[in-house]
């Protein structure tokens, strides 16, 4: 039996394996979710849990019964939903003084955006850790269980961040397993989370989506126009979170600064190039060089595309004219070679070399291949 789980992209792998656990009504005390960002761990972890209290009992929640609606905006009262709040480093009284006011009308805005969008981060300002006090709730709650309430979902995003006082308490927690309580926690960083929490949990890891998914889901769920959204998928590097972010954001003026790369690097006087990419050269501008390289990336794409003769297939379409005159100057060269170089550059960039270094590097390999006899 196929089920979609349609509010998670892709993932099928895991969405198998989670129905068939639930089908098996062998479900696990605690399950660790990990996989890069913006992958969708939280909304696997949410579809979940919305699966296991729907009054249907099926593996696809029905969406219609009260638990799914309740689930559906985030108010279930057996599901809990724990991230990192504002509060002291410290272990101990501090933490039990309430949340401030606006923390609190924080902490209810991003529930609710999370409600609406389940690839949405919360992420509370000044949230540190996961404080101890999040975690006495837990017990608190878990005490209170009685058989004919029903299970109890805790799901725990960020569950790295966790200061030595959570951790201990979360660990006690985990080691006195109790009829009907879950634990889902969340993470994009494992190596970041104590190896006995871990060893309390079944893992669950979660695949990198490629770029069609994105794309795919951003055409979908966002009625994006299909080739923005393939450019968008691949700046966003297989983190939909990101992708969502991108949306709002200027894709044209990361172009611009590619193609004003482009330029500096075959221009005549390198002393010009020196100045005109000063930022890239001295500067740690880390971010919009991994969104200038993707544009270049996808610039050299498209004038492969030019060449080859299938302009209907480009993704920069309102740079047509531009395409084809780049491939009217240079459309002999080894296109592919430059696109290889862009790549690398991005793979050592992602990997923290010293961004001058790989800017430099790139441009030397670009402008030999480009002005090659
Ligand atoms: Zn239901």
């Amino acid at each position: 039996m196929h089920s979609n789980w349609q509010h998670v992209i892709g993932q099928d792998r895991v969405k198998q394996s989670l129905q068939s656990a639930i089908r098996n009504q062998r479900i696990a005390h605690a399950y660790f979710f990990w996989g890069n960002a913006g992958v969708g761990k939280d909304a696997l972890a949410l579809e979940f849990a919305k699966t296991l209290v729907c009054l249907k009992q099926t593996v696809e929640a029905c969406g219609e019964c009260s638990s799914c609606k309740k689930m559906t905006a985030l108010q279930h009262p057996n599901i809990k939903l724990i991230f990192p709040l504002p509060g002291s480093d410290g272990e101990k009284s501090d933490d039990d003084k309430p949340l401030e006011n606006d923390v609190l009308e924080e902490v209810r805005k991003q529930i609710s955006e999370k409600a609406s969008n389940p690839y949405f981060h919360i992420d509370i300002p000044k949230a540190k850790f996961i404080l101890i006090k999040s975690i006495r709730d837990i017990k608190r709650e878990c005490s209170m269980t009685g058989a004919e309430q029903g299970k109890k979902i805790f799901i725990i995003f960020d569950a790295d961040r966790m200061n030595d006082a959570s951790a201990n308490s979360l660990l006690k927690v985990l080691e006195e397993p109790l009829d009907g309580v879950h634990f889902l926690l969340v993470s994009s960083r494992k190596d970041a989370v104590r190896q006995t929490i871990l060893s309390r949990c079944q893992m669950v890891q979660c695949s990198t989506l490629s770029d069609d998914e994105i794309a795919a889901a951003l055409t979908e769920r966002m009625a994006f126009e299909e080739r923005q959204a393939h450019i968008v998928s691949r700046l966003a590097n297989g983190n939909y979170t990101r992708a969502l972010d991108l949306l709002g954001e200027d894709i044209t003026a990361y172009r611009a600064d590619a193609v004003k790369f482009l330029r500096s690097v075959l221009g005549s006087s390198s002393l010009k190039f020196f100045e005109e990419q000063d930022e890239y050269l001295t500067g740690n501008k880390r971010d919009n060089a991994e969104q200038l390289l993707t544009m270049l990336l996808v610039w050299f794409r498209d004038t492969i595309v030019v060449r080859e003769d299938s302009q209907k297939n480009i993704l920069n379409v309102d740079q047509e004219t531009e395409l084809n005159n780049f491939v009217g100057k240079f459309g002999t060269k080894n296109l592919e070679a430059c696109m290889s170089s862009v790549e690398r550059a991005l793979g050592l960039l992602r990997r923290n070399v010293y961004l001058p270094l790989v800017m430099l590097s790139l441009s030397v390999h670009i402008r030999r291949i480009l002005h090659a006899k």
